[in-house]
């Protein structure tokens, strides 16, 4: 992902810092933080929703667990709702 100030990219081990508390870019020194977005969330959860429904009779019929889908997809909506904010460092 990309810093909200000057766009440049930043490090896994930083994003996740941030989760807990703003971090500063490495670049610009402006803080940041990573935050879930709501109107994204809302957006995908009916895809989502929808094939988590679905892939119950697929994965079943090639033998695979159903929760291993259900987990992968629920990871994957959470990390495409993922987005970065301004955030005054303290
Ligand atoms: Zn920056």
């Amino acid at each position: 992902m990309k810093c909200p100030h000057c766009e440049s990219k930043l490090s896994f081990s930083l994003l996740r810092k941030s989760i807990r508390r703003p971090q500063p870019c490495p670049s610009c020194d402006e803080g940041f933080t990573v935050t879930l977005s709501m109107s994204r969330m809302f957006l995908l959860i009916i895809p989502v929703a929808m094939s988590l429904f679905m892939i119950r009779p697929i994965s079943l019929h090639w033998g695979i667990p159903p929760n291993l889908f259900s987990v992968l997809l629920i990871v994957l909506y959470v990390l495409s709702c993922a987005t970065l904010i301004k955030r005054p460092v303290r």
